[in-house]
């Protein structure tokens, strides 16, 4: 990988630079890509280019995907392959300190969070592993003429897109389970956050696996890396993660070749209080799933939906909690919240903040932009907090992505379900109650792909994600998620050898 620092013209700062792609196991330069800026969201300046790739380059990454997967990824015995996954996971558990260092600089996301969640990722890569020789089929019984059996065979290449949000976990999310199943794979991160997908290839590399089986192309969506990926005849699947409209126009880009399609898209999670809950416990559950990753997550309780008898002290204490939150330099390993990833995201909270306001919600915590000397530059913004608002108002429709709760209140059961079901997404949700009963009643109601009781944001390489309605198609995560990057080919063999004549007579 090549990598190296220089100055940047207009600013005093170092510059690091990461001037080439990961295809066919080279360190190549694009062809028809050229250079993205990298902003550290934490002072609005740049603080690494990168390069990326165009429309040729995708080519090449594919047919080199697709020469890796037809010859030496396919032929490898399934516990080699499961060898090789575990030795980039020993690999990426001894870089964790570097790749979190990176993630908060490209992405703005708290040190403290990037490596908790960073140095869960060998985990997963590990658990994966011990599923690539798995792929059980079936011996089906039918009668003593044939003998049928399945077999599960790899999707093939796979595109996958990710997001700026969780850069590594969703490039992990997908390439455990992908290479678990035996495909190759060529990763688009995101524009915003090109660098960290750059290092695994270097850890891939490391590890020894063939050329070609992870190619790593940064480049743009619309128009660019991400479209070609999603239109490319040599793919046979796209694993995204992103937003909805994004899915939609991956969807129309490959209509062509048909290709299969995991979809991890928004949501706008409902997180239920009940009156009979531990209180102090789900505080700490509703403000952490509010304002973790700045609030820049597809699975935080955005909606916090709290039954009147304690509605006002749950309020109080949401503000009060705002108020200890510490908002600040993200490479600060004291620091609780760093920025929003860029400016657009900041200006898109902000603009909320002031919808919710119009709609009559009470503004009873954050709301502004940080203006402190250190951090005036970057895209900080305040730990936010609306009262009284109601489920029908834009802020609690509306993915904000920002560190935005809005507290409404409810009744009674009845109305909880009715109100977390009305959303068009369908990813998470929360509920707190000491009512077993209350628990099996509610969760099964809930129209969502995951559902915590008494907890929140539960999520391990063991726990299938994923949404229903427009929160997304498929699951990531659990044996569902290798699943997801398998066919099944059923084989049937005649034990006589005869096949009757049908025009005999
Ligand atoms: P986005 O859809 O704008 O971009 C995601 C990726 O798609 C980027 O790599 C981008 O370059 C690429 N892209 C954009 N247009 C494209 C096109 N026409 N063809 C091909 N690729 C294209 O999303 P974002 O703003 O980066 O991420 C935030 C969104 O992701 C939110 O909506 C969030 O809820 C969602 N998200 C979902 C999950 C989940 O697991 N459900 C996890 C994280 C983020």
């Amino acid at each position: 990988m090549k990598r190296h620092v220089s100055t940047d013209q207009n600013h005093p700062e170092k510059v690091e630079s990461f001037s080439s792609l990961f295809i066919g196991g080279a360190w190549v330069p694009p062809v028809d890509g050229g250079t993205i800026d990298s902003i550290d969201p934490a002072t609005g300046r740049v603080w690494a280019r990168v390069a990326f790739g165009g429309k040729q380059d995708i080519d090449r990454a594919v047919s080199a995907a697709r020469t890796a997967f037809d010859g030496p990824w396919s032929r490898m015995p399934p516990y080699e392959r499961a060898a090789l996954m575990r030795r980039f996971a020993e690999l990426y558990a001894e870089n964790v300190e570097e790749l979190a260092h990176l993630e908060t600089r490209d992405s703005g996301r708290a040190l403290r969070e990037t490596r908790a969640d960073i140095g869960m990722h060998p985990k997963y890569y590990h658990w994966f592993a011990s599923l690539a020789d798995k792929h059980d089929g079936r011996s089906i019984p039918m009668d003593d003429s044939v003998h049928v059996f399945t077999s599960r065979l790899p999707v093939g290449v796979v595109g996958m897109i990710c997001p700026w949000n969780v850069p590594l976990m969703s490039a992990c999310w997908k390439l455990g389970p992908a290479l678990a199943a035996g495909c190759t794979v060529v990763l688009k991160p995101a524009e915003q956050t090109p660098v960290t997908a750059l290092l695994l290839g270097r850890l891939f590399e490391q590890a020894g696996f063939p050329p070609g089986v992870v190619n790593i192309v940064p480049g743009y969506g619309r128009g660019g890396a991400g479209e070609a990926l999603a239109e490319h005849e040599g793919v046979d699947k796209i694993a995204f993660t992103g937003e909805g409209e994004t899915a939609r126009a991956i969807l129309r880009a490959g209509a062509q070749s048909l290709k299969k399609y995991t979809f991890e898209l928004g949501g706008k999670s409902p997180h239920i209080i009940f009156a009979d809950a531990d209180v102090d416990q789900a505080m700490n559950a509703a403000t952490n799933s509010a304002w973790t990753l700045c609030g820049q997550s597809c699975a935080l309780g955005s909606r916090v939906m709290v039954q009147r008898p304690i509605y006002d002290r749950v309020v109080e204490a949401f503000a009060a909690r705002a108020s200890k939150v510490r908002v600040g330099l993200p490479l600060d390993p004291s620091t609780h919240m760093g920025p929003q990833s860029s400016l657009e995201q900041m200006e898109k909270t902000l603009r909320y903040v002031g919808i919710g306001c119009d709609e009559g919600a009470e503004l009873v915590a954050g709301g502004r932009r940080l203006e402190a000397p250190d951090l005036a530059e970057g895209y900080f913004v305040e730990p936010t907090v609306f009262a009284g608002a109601s489920n029908d108002m834009r802020i609690a429709r509306e993915e904000i992505f920002g560190p935005v709760a809005a507290i409404i209140p409810f009744d009674d059961d009845e109305e909880a379900v009715a109100m977390a079901n009305d959303t068009a997404y369908g990813l998470t949700a929360g509920l707190w109650t000491r009512d077993v009963g209350r628990a099996h009643r509610v969760s099964a109601q809930i129209r969502a792909g995951i559902v915590w009781v008494n907890t929140y944001r539960y999520i391990r390489w063991t726990t299938p994600y994923g949404g229903f309605k427009a929160s997304g198609w498929g699951r990531e995560n659990g044996v569902e998620a290798v699943d997801a990057y398998l066919d099944t080919r059923t084989t049937v063999i005649s034990t006589t050898g005869t096949f009757p004549d049908a025009y005999a007579d």
